[in-house]
């Protein structure tokens, strides 16, 4: 048997002494661990404020804002700027509303600026052409979203750094890209990716699910099926989770507020989800320096 020397020696009764402490010790922090609630961040996006062809009146997002704020969430609202030179907004009325969200919390995005595209006038999309893919001169989509983020920026009163491309644009496509870079815009949505990337460039997070586009009484269920089903699938291997819905259909004349009942029920569910602790917020309070809001 091998000697052990003198300076091995107390070292080894040392360990066999601390070892059960360690263990000991792992074992409750484990335990302690395991009983920690994962936090869960929700962002939740309305498209196409104001949505103006469309019979649903009146215009307003108040009955949601409302709900969403009893359950202290917060909405990220993708806003369409030409509406705030349109002659709806002649009272002012919607650049006060936006005004009001933001002091609670809220957050708006530039929305391209008219989301029609000029030359055929289709509304699916502003900058590209769906059908032939062709993109309406560079220099015309720098000025137009230059306006709107500066419209934007009057009332935010901060940079307004996010970009919610209207409709079929591609949003990942150069001559885009290019156009956000110039106007310094830190953000769009993308399909492909998991969470939030933070490299020095246009960054993506992940497209949001839609489940309340023309909601009625006979999808209601199905909707929320989807969505409690997305949503669990989307915790098991992040912390993220966001939606998205768009005006016309979140205004309360809309078959009586349903879109509005189904995300206090929606929202009501997540909330009571075991192990976990849900933290809603936008995507600028997940890093609001990278979006020079702070
Ligand atoms: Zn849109």
């Amino acid at each position: 048997m091998k000697r052990e020397s003198m300076a091995v020696r107390p070292m080894r009764i040392f360990l066999n002494r601390i070892t059960p402490l360690i263990a000991l010790v792992s074992y409750f922090t484990g335990m302690l661990s395991a009983q920690q609630p994962k936090t869960i961040y929700v962002a939740i996006r309305v498209d196409d404020i104001f949505m103006s062809q469309t019979n649903i009146q009146p215009q307003e997002i108040d009955s949601l804002i409302t709900m969403l704020n009893r359950h202290g969430a917060k909405l990220q609202l993708a806003v369409i700027p030409h509406r705030l030179i349109e002659p709806q907004n002649a009272d002012g009325k919607m650049k006060n509303d936006l005004k009001r969200f933001l002091k609670q919390g809220h957050m708006i995005s530039l929305h391209g600026w008219n989301h029609r595209h000029q030359p055929t006038g289709n509304t699916g999309q502003e900058f590209q052409d769906s059908k032939s893919g062709e993109w309406v001169p560079y220099d015309s989509i720098e000025i137009q979203l230059r306006r709107g983020k500066v419209l934007l920026e009057e009332i935010a009163g901060k940079p307004v750094a996010t970009y919610v491309s209207p409709g079929n644009d591609d949003q990942l496509h150069p001559i885009n890209l290019k156009a956000l870079h110039a106007l310094n815009m830190r953000w769009v949505t993308a399909p492909k990716i998991i969470e939030p990337l933070w490299a020095d460039s246009i960054n993506s997070i992940p497209d949001m699910p839609e489940y309340t586009w023309a909601i009625d009484s006979s999808a209601y269920s199905a909707m929320l099926d989807s969505a409690k089903t997305d949503f669990t699938k989307s915790i098991s291997n992040s912390r993220y989770y966001s939606f998205c819905m768009h005006d016309h259909f979140t205004r309360y004349a809309w078959h009586n507020g349903i879109l509005i009942r189904w995300v206090d029920e929606f929202l009501t569910w997540i909330e009571h989800r075991p192990g976990m602790r849900v933290k809603f917020v936008t995507i600028e309070d997940l890093k609001p320096e990278y979006f020079g809001t702070r």
